[in-house]
């Protein structure tokens, strides 16, 4: 799974995969998994350990009862995808939970600390790499990048970067996807045109005196001007 996450012990995993068969709340909407203890010393005891050895979700105590609590939609993808195997009685609704769970877009989720911790540990990766690790969408990443370290330098294009399309915003900026923060996430409902798999001259040349138009997407965009982020990106 997402390797940002603590993959526990197999003997926690099933432990853990047990008392949710037992006593664990799955929910059938939104997501969120709690597994219930009474309040006793043993029983804050118990879910305090899950806190611990997951490393996700939170504890609480109300009352007669204290639990742990997933909510955190990667997380709880996460925990069930982990726990399924030894699943019995509430496999099904775990099936369909981590369903539901996977369902929902990252794009708007706040960036857990693990997350931002294993961004910031695999700095020198290339978006889409990171993107694919935490699950997140390409685009997400250059703007995290940019809130952990405002003085960062521009990303740089990972050795043996192939260029498979220049995109073209509505203001005229020729981009590269993943070279800047500027990129949106659906270019084609934005508007945006765009080439595919452009030589790159076509890159080098976008002018004034020589737009690039767009040949897919909105190609009615052109491009007289390259993005400066992006221009440093593809820089030798
Ligand atoms: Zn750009």
């Amino acid at each position: 799974m997402y390797p940002h996450y603590d993959t526990p012990a197999e003997t926690a995993v099933a432990y853990t995969a047990g008392l949710l068969d037992a006593v664990g709340t799955i929910a059938v909407d939104g997501t969120e998994v709690t597994i219930t203890r009474p309040a006793t010393p043993e029983g804050a005891d118990t879910v305090e350990r899950f806190a611990d050895v997951w490393k996700v979700g939170k504890t609480r105590t109300e009352g007669e009862w204290c639990a742990w609590t997933v909510v955190h939609p990667r997380a709880v993808e996460h925990l069930l995808t982990l726990c399924l195997p030894f699943m019995g009685e509430q496999a099904q609704r775990a099936t369909e939970a981590r369903e539901r769970a996977q369902a929902i877009d990252s794009q708007g989720l706040t960036w857990t600390p693990g997350e931002e911790r294993w961004l910031l540990h695999h700095w020198h990766h290339s978006n889409a790499q990171i993107a694919e690790a935490l699950g997140r969408t390409e685009n997400a990443i250059p703007h995290r990048r940019r809130a952990l370290r405002p003085d960062a330098r521009p990303a740089r294009a990972p050795r043996g970067f192939s260029l498979d399309r220049i995109l073209i915003s509505p203001q005229g900026y020729a981009h590269v996807p993943g070279g800047c923060v500027h990129y949106v996430d659906d270019p084609a409902a934005a508007g945006w045109g765009w080439i595919p798999f452009p030589p790159m001259r076509v890159w080098s040349e976008v002018s004034a005196d020589r737009p690039a138009r767009a040949t897919a997407g909105n190609m009615a965009r052109t491009a007289s001007r390259r993005c400066p982020d992006c221009a440093v990106f593809l820089a030798p």
